[in-house]
């Protein structure tokens, strides 16, 4: 039996919060954007008057007021993006236990049991778009479709406040002359790979020969070529029935750029410390390493590396981190923003192999201490055990959150 997906997408989920919540800025340009003051200045978030001006997510501040003047930018208020995403999340929820959230703003909703209680799919869209609206204040787009990257893409079709359906049996219509990159898992770099086999539109991915599809993206491209025929049989997981955790990272941007490695190192290491507790927190280790480093023309660039032995070890993180970073960072500009990451989690105590030359047993110790500094941090407060280089003055805001796009992407 075919299944009825959808996919429920907040409109302008930060900036539509904003001015919900004040009816100032109801109708003029607005911009969610990190506090300038820490230099997190760049645009999170913006409403439909901001984007008719050509104001992009992810630019500086200065970049999108000198092309809208009038921009009102005001600052995340992210307890309320919290509370509004699981009063969504509670409202999608009376129709049906499958809701699948993906980021903040959007879900899955796997309502192919409920047609006798609420009716065909298409109306059960409309019901739960009206209800948001009405009970939140907020509007979405919903996608229906017979599978979970076709309600994806349904729901980008037509906004705000809309219903798109791509069914069965005219999906090809519909999608197949949308251009390849609408399709979810296809970036830039895809894009690019796509554009040179000459593939452009869905259609194009759909008739391409999927044996050359995969020599050119591996696994990849045998799944983006499924997903354009129609073929995605991956199921809306159960509410509370958590993916599993694949990294763990923290980023920051410091408030005055950093000009040496002198100056990254103390920032990596803070950013480890964190970074450790919470893989200690789920009982996993890090297999890998990754470090992503913005400079002052926010040009990213990110390098990754494995680790031989798993650890949650702040120092052993931080060491690997600041390596990669030493080896590969040319410092033609100053470094604004540095994010670290760890990936090839694996449970804590699983069995690995270590290289002849690896000090297992320093390892081990290691583990034992970032357990046991977790511990006198949680009785005695964060602070009561630092680095001794971190007691120094830094060019870290004061509280370092990470800033994490609407998409749910680590900027
Ligand atoms: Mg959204």
């Amino acid at each position: 039996m075919g299944r009825n997906i959808l996919h429920c997408d907040m409109n302008n989920f930060y900036a539509s919060v904003e001015c919900m919540l004040d009816p100032s800025l109801k109708g003029i340009p607005v911009a969610v954007c990190g506090s300038v003051a820490e230099r997190h200045g760049i645009v999170l978030a913006k409403n439909y008057p901001a984007k008719a001006y050509g104001v992009q997510t992810g630019e500086a501040v200065w970049q999108a007021k000198s092309k809208c003047p009038g921009l009102r930018v005001v600052e995340p208020h992210y307890d309320e993006y919290v509370k509004y995403s699981a009063l969504a999340r509670g409202i999608y929820s009376r129709f049906t236990d499958m809701v699948e959230p993906y980021g903040m703003d959007e879900c899955w909703l796997d309502i192919t049991s409920c047609e006798k209680l609420f009716g065909p799919p298409e109306k059960v869209a409309d019901i739960i778009r009206e209800t948001v609206k009405f009970e939140l204040g907020l509007t979405i787009s919903v996608g229906v479709s017979f599978n979970k990257i076709f309600a994806k893409l349904g729901s980008d079709l037509k906004k705000p406040d809309a219903v798109t359906v791509i069914a069965e049996d005219s999906f090809k219509e519909k999608i197949y002359g949308l251009p390849a990159s609408d399709l979810v898992g296809v970036g830039r770099s895809t894009e690019r790979v796509l554009a040179g086999a000459a593939i452009k539109t869905i259609g194009d991915l759909a008739s391409a020969d999927p044996r050359m599809l995969a020599s050119k993206l591996g696994k990849n491209g045998l799944a983006l070529w499924n997903f354009a025929n129609g073929r995605d049989e991956s199921r809306v997981a159960r509410a509370g029935e958590s993916p599993p955790v694949k990294s763990v990272g923290h980023g920051t941007t410091t408030v005055k750029d950093m000009e040496s490695d002198g100056d990254v190192w103390p920032v990596i290491l803070e950013l480890t410390q964190d970074v450790g507790r919470r893989l200690r927190d789920i009982k996993m280790m890090a297999g890998g390493v990754a470090v992503n480093v913005r400079d002052s023309n926010l040009v990213c660039r990110q390098w990754r590396t494995p680790l031989s032995i798993p650890s949650t070890s702040a120092e052993v993180i931080a060491a690997a981190a600041f390596g990669l970073f030493h080896a590969r960072y040319r410092w033609e500009l100053p470094v604004r923003s540095i994010t670290v990451g760890t990936f090839n989690l694996v449970p804590e105590g699983a069995a690995y192999a270590p290289r002849l030359w690896d000090n297992v047993e320093l390892a081990e110790r290691r583990e034992r201490l970032g357990h046991c500094i977790d511990d006198i941090r949680r009785r005695f407060g964060k602070n009561s055990v630092r680095n001794c280089i971190l007691c120094m003055p830094s060019t870290l805001p004061p509280e370092h959150a990470e800033i994490v796009m609407p998409t749910g992407m680590p900027c």
